[in-house]
């Protein structure tokens, strides 16, 4: 049995390989959700700490969870 791989989080530079320069940021208070454009962002943050760094526009929560916008990913090859 192979052990597993620990799972470390995606930084934004990996993000950005896969084509991905924005973040969906979702503020855990008031559940409101905006994509962010991560180009401001330095390559080595991790995913999950770029929230951190951000403060919920509504209700100026600072509970700010931020995944990959894959939706706006730039697949080459795909054709647009
Ligand atoms: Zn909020």
């Amino acid at each position: 049995m192979a052990p597993k791989p620990p799972t470390r989080p995606m930084t934004l530079a990996n993000m950005r390989e896969n084509g991905v320069r924005w973040l969906i940021a979702t503020c855990l208070d008031c559940k409101h959700s905006a994509d962010v454009d991560a180009d401001a962002l330095a390559g080595e943050v991790y995913v999950p700490e770029a929230g951190r760094r951000m403060v919920c526009s509504k209700c100026e929560g600072r509970r700010i969870e931020t995944r990959p916008a894959w939706h706006r990913a730039k697949r080459p090859g795909m054709g647009e």
